[in-house]
C-alpha cells in the first residue's frame, strides 16, 4: 500500500459526516492530490506537509449555496428597510453600475471571507446581467482565491412592473444560450460548476420557466430561484396565473430535485408536501430573513417532513457579511424562537445543512464528508479562544460560541488555501480592504 501523501493532518478529532455521522478521536487524515487518501490511525505514513491537529477538530468544508457576490460592495446601504424598499436602495442602486473590476473586488471580499469561515463552496446567483464581462470576472476571481465556485446567471425576462432594472431583463432563449456557453466553457473544470436560475416569480414568464426546466432536464444542470421570501410572490402569481406560486411552479414542472428554492419564508404546510413530493431543496438564509424583517422560514417543519435543507448567507448587502459561522447560530436560534421549542433543530442538523445536504443539493456525491475517496474540502477548527472555552462539545462550540478566529486552516481540493490569516493566493486582507474603501468612495459619489 502506498503510504506517501501530499498532506497529513495528525491526531485530530474528525467530524466525518459519513452516513452514521461518526466522530473519530485522535485520528489522522491523509490527502493525496485533490482527494482524501485515508482516514484513521495512519502508522508509517509520510507527507511533504504535516499539520499537528492536537486539541483541534476537522470538519468537512461548508457550502454557502446562496450569495449575490456584487453585494459585497454594498453593505449597509438601505439598512432598516423591508425587501422591496431595500432592493431599490441597495442592489438596484449599485448593481446597474457594476463593472468587471468592481465585480473582481467584490468576489475577493466574499471568497476570502468565506475561506476564513471554513466555507469551501461559494455560489454566486448573479442578477447583475447588464454586462457580459461580469460572469467571467467572478469565476476568474474564485479561481484566483482558490475556492470551489458555483456560478449562476440569475434570469429575468420580465419585471418592469416591479421596477427591475431594464438592463437585467433578457429574453428567455438568450438567458439559456448564455448559460449554455458558460457550461461548455467550464466543463471539467476542477473548481467551477455552472448552474442556472430564475430570479423571482415577478421577473419570470411561463416561457422562461419552461426553458429553464427543459434545459435542466436535458443537461442535469441544477437551478435555483428565490421563492416566497415575502408574500409579494403569491400576490403576483395569483394576479397573473390565478394560483399561488408553489402550485404554479409544480404545474410548470419547475419543482424537481435539481431546484434549490431560496428563502421559503411564507411556505405553507401543504406546500412543504409539494417540496417533499418533488425532492426540492430549500436554502435557508436566516441572517438575511432577519435583517430584512421577512420572517422565519418553517425550517423546523421542513426538517421534520424530510426536505433537504442547505445554507446560504444571501448577498452581503442584506446580511451584512458573508460570515457563515454567524449564520449558523442565527439559523439555529431563529427556529427555536419561532417554534418556542429548543429541540426543534440541533447543532448536528445545522452541520448537515452546511455539509452533506449541500453536496446532495449540488448533486456532488464526491463532496460533503471526510471519507477516503472524497475530494479534500475541509477546515481545521481550533477551540482555544476565550469565546470558545471551556470546550466540552466541539460541535456545539462551532455552532453557538465561535467566530472566524477559530478557523485555522481551510483546504479546497486538497490544497491549503487559507492558514492562520494568510491566503495561498498571495492577497493580503488589509490591501483588499484598502482597495475596496477607495473604490467605493468614488463609486458612491457617482451612483
Ligand atoms: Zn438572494
Amino acid at each position: 500500500m502506498n503510504k506517501h501523501a501530499d498532506l497529513l493532518i495528525r491526531n485530530i478529532t474528525v467530524y466525518t459526516q459519513d452516513s452514521s455521522r461518526s466522530v473519530l478521536q485522535n485520528t489522522d487524515v491523509a490527502v493525496r492530490g485533490d482527494t482524501i487518501a485515508a482516514v484513521g490511525k495512519l502508522e508509517g505514513w509520510t507527507a511533504a506537509t504535516v499539520l499537528d491537529g492536537t486539541g483541534k477538530a476537522l470538519f468537512p468544508g461548508m457550502q454557502n449555496l446562496h450569495v449575490h457576490i456584487f453585494q459585497s460592495l454594498l453593505k449597509g446601504l438601505g439598512a432598516d428597510l423591508n425587501l422591496i424598499a431595500w432592493l431599490q436602495a441597495a442592489p438596484l442602486r449599485g448593481g446597474p453600475a457594476m463593472t468587471a473590476s468592481l465585480q473582481r473586488l467584490a468576489c475577493r471580499v466574499a471568497a476570502m471571507e468565506s475561506l476564513k469561515c471554513g466555507v469551501t463552496t461559494l455560489s454566486d446567483f448573479n442578477y447583475v446581467q447588464h454586462n457580459d464581462e461580469l460572469p467571467h470576472a467572478c469565476i476568474e476571481t474564485m479561481e484566483e482565491v482558490g475556492i470551489r465556485g458555483i456560478y449562476m446567471d440569475c434570469y429575468h425576462d420580465t419585471g418592469l412592473e416591479m421596477n427591475v432594472f431594464p438592463g437585467f431583463i433578457h429574453p428567455a432563449d438568450e438567458c439559456i444560450r448564455r448559460t449554455d456557453a458558460l457550461v461548455r466553457q467550464y466543463a471539467d473544470h476542477p473548481l467551477i460548476r455552472i448552474w442556472s436560475g430564475a430570479s423571482v416569480p415577478w421577473g419570470t414568464t411561463e416561457h422562461l420557466y419552461r426553458a429553464m426546466a427543459d434545459y435542466s432536464g436535458s443537461t442535469g444542470i441544477p437551478y435555483t430561484m428565490h421563492i416566497l421570501e415575502t408574500e409579494e410572490d403569491n400576490a403576483f402569481t395569483m394576479k397573473h396565473w390565478g394560483t399561488p406560486v408553489v402550485e404554479t411552479l409544480e404545474k410548470l414542472g419547475v419543482l424537481t430535485d435539481r431546484l434549490s428554492a431560496v428563502h421559503c419564508v411564507c411556505l405553507k404546510e401543504e406546500e412543504i408536501d409539494a417540496f417533499v413530493r418533488n425532492g426540492v431543496n430549500a436554502v435557508y438564509c436566516p441572517a438575511s430573513n432577519a435583517y430584512l424583517g421577512s420572517g422565519i422560514p418553517p425550517v423546523a417543519a421542513m426538517l421534520e417532513q424530510g426536505v433537504n435543507i442547505v445554507m446560504g448567507t444571501d448577498g452581503a448587502a442584506s446580511n451584512n457579511s458573508s460570515d457563515m459561522i454567524e449564520s449558523l447560530k442565527i439559523g439555529l436560534l431563529l427556529q427555536k424562537v419561532g417554534t418556542r421549542r429548543s429541540d426543534c433543530m440541533t447543532a448536528q442538523n445545522m452541520l448537515d445543512f452546511t455539509t452533506i445536504n449541500g453536496a446532495k443539493a449540488a448533486h456532488r456525491p464526491d463532496l460533503g464528508s471526510i471519507e477516503a475517496g472524497k475530494l479534500a474540502d475541509m477546515f481545521i477548527f481550533n477551540p482555544a479562544y476565550l469565546r470558545s472555552c471551556p470546550n466540552f462539545d466541539t460541535l456545539a462550540t462551532l455552532m453557538y460560541n465561535s467566530s472566524q478566529e477559530n478557523v485555522e486552516t481551510t483546504l479546497v481540493n486538497g490544497r491549503i488555501v487559507y492558514h492562520k490569516g494568510q491566503f495561498a493566493c498571495g492577497l493580503e486582507e488589509s490591501a483588499v480592504v484598502a482597495e475596496v474603501e477607495a473604490a467605493m468612495k468614488k463609486f458612491m459619489a457617482e451612483v
